[in-house]
């Protein structure tokens, strides 16, 4: 038990950058666990790849917030395939020298700074292009390691 507890100790990133309330409607950024389409953890398979982000729950049509202060670098394309265009959008957030990606938000403005709490836009309509997933915002970081640390 207490290499554990090391670990969580070595690893802990106690006084950096947390994660505040993503979507409204999930104020504990509850994450995707599973469904017909797959799992929202991070690792998870996407048959011949993974998931190298996390999926926090938010339904189609809810506003979505800034998790932390940040600055907005642009908007973000998810997928070349014009069947997903109605949730192909996304924004670009720094903060505290980290990169993160939020996919299927279609964000109010793309530059600029924000503060936790502040509106960035709103969630896509994700169920009319996976039909019956737990809808969500996937979250990852720019250099695609795991950002679970982050929350
Ligand atoms: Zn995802």
């Amino acid at each position: 038990m207490w290499r554990v507890a090391l670990l969580l100790a070595v690893f802990c990133v106690c006084d950096g950058l947390k994660f505040g309330r993503l979507c409204s409607g999930n104020s504990h950024n509850s994450r995707r666990t599973s469904d017909r389409w797959g799992q929202g953890h991070y690792g998870a398979s996407r048959g011949d790849r993974t998931h190298k982000g996390v999926d926090v729950v938010c339904r189609d049509g809810s506003v979505v917030y800034a998790p932390f202060d940040a600055t907005l670098h642009g908007n973000i394309i998810v997928y070349t395939d014009p069947q997903k265009a109605a949730i192909n959008n996304g924004i670009n957030l720094r903060a505290d020298g980290l990169c993160f990606k939020l996919f299927y938000v279609q964000p109010d403005r793309t530059s600029g700074s924000v503060r936790k709490g502040d509106r960035l836009g709103t969630m896509l309509p994700m169920q009319s292009v996976y039909p019956g997933i737990t809808s969500h915002v996937h979250v990852q970081m720019c250099d695609r390691t795991d950002p679970m640390k982050y929350f």
